[in-house]
Parts: structure tokens; C-alpha cells; sequence
């Protein structure tokens, strides 16, 4: 087996990691002392076998419910829904939200054959029915995708007679909303608008 050759295929599996960029990464670990490549690799069996998705936000958490769903303190009648979970980061740093969220994993993509069933949109609809929420702000990517997803899952949730809002303008258009920084996030989300 050609060991170089093995390992680089597996760095470049990652997204956005390309043949060069693997190639990179692997002669960096070659030459890393041996100790520091063994924690690398320990740390990724341990996070593989401890990290799962929450069963009521689909967030990645080590315990089941997270600490989010779980927390007394939260407000259990708003509800942020995201593309991934670190669009759940990039709020809770703003800490400008303090209810709940759901983690869609993804956004629906004709393009890529992405569609409503490849993401967590029936959990999401589960949810609502069964839950108590005043409003649901739709807080996905400022994209093409994610304003299709918006559109979509506002359908989907208009007969429930809940409020529904999203964001404000000033997210840069393409950009994804973990990039956008603290404050920008903040005053989108401050000045979201009923759809
Ligand atoms: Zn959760």
C-alpha cells in the first residue's frame, strides 16, 4: 500500500480540500512529531464517538437532549431555523437569541438534488405541530438556496398561524451567515421582518 498516497486521498474527502491543499496537509503531518499526528487522529475517533445530533434540534451535541433544548432558562416560544450547526455558533456568540433552534442540516438545492426530504424539514414540521412557538425566524444562508429554503418552509408552515420572520437585509448577498460578523448578525436578526 502506498501510505503518502492513502492518507492524501483521505484529507481530500474534506470539503473544500484540494489535491494541492491535501498534499499540503499531508507532508505537514509526515513531518509532525509523532505524538502530535497520534492526537490528531484521537481526536477525530473521540469526537466520532461522542458527538451525535440532538434528537429535537438536530444541533451536534455529546449529550442527548443538548444543553440548548434542555436549558430552563431559554424561551421555549421562539424557534431560529438554520442550515448547519455552526449558523448555532454564530448566534449564541452574538447572544442576541435566547430560544430555540432547528438545525436543518442543509438547504434545499434543485441544482445540487437537494430536496425537502434530504433535510431535516419533517422534524422541523413535527415540531411546530406539536410544539408552542409565537415565532419562527428563518435564518438561513443569504443565497439562492437559502432563500429558496425560506420560501419553502414558510409554505410549509403557513397554516400553522404562527409568525414567521427572517433576518433583515444587510447580510451580504452569498455570503453564509457563520461568516457574517457579530454585529451585522445581530442587527439582522434585531430587525428581522415578518414574511
Ligand atoms: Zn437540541
Amino acid at each position: 500500500m502506498n501510505y503518502i498516497d492513502n492518507l492524501i486521498n483521505e484529507l481530500s474527502r474534506f470539503q473544500g480540500i484540494g489535491a494541492k491543499t491535501a498534499q499540503r496537509l499531508a507532508y505537514h503531518l509526515i513531518r509532525m512529531p509523532k505524538e502530535d499526528a497520534k492526537s490528531i487522529a484521537q481526536a477525530i475517533i473521540e469526537v466520532k464517538d461522542n458527538i451525535k445530533f440532538c434528537s429535537l434540534c438536530f444541533n451536534i451535541t455529546a449529550i442527548d437532549p443538548c444543553i440548548i433544548c434542555t436549558a430552563p432558562d431559554r424561551d421555549r416560544q421562539s424557534l431560529c431555523v438554520v442550515e448547519q450547526p455552526l449558523d448555532v455558533l454564530a448566534f449564541e456568540k452574538t447572544a442576541v437569541f435566547k430560544g430555540m433552534y432547528h438545525v436543518l442540516h442543509g438547504a434545499i438545492s434543485p441544482i445540487n438534488g437537494v430536496g425537502p426530504q434530504d433535510i431535516k424539514l419533517n422534524e422541523l414540521i413535527k415540531r411546530v405541530e406539536v410544539g408552542s412557538f409565537d415565532e419562527i425566524i428563518l435564518a438561513t444562508n443569504v443565497n439562492l438556496d437559502g432563500e429558496a429554503t425560506a420560501m419553502y418552509v414558510h409554505q410549509m408552515l403557513s397554516n400553522f398561524g404562527v409568525k414567521i420572520t427572517r433576518p433583515a437585509r444587510g447580510l451580504p448577498f452569498g455570503g453564509d451567515l457563520e461568516y457574517a460578523d457579530q454585529t451585522t448578525l445581530s442587527k439582522a436578526f434585531e430587525g428581522r421582518q415578518n414574511l
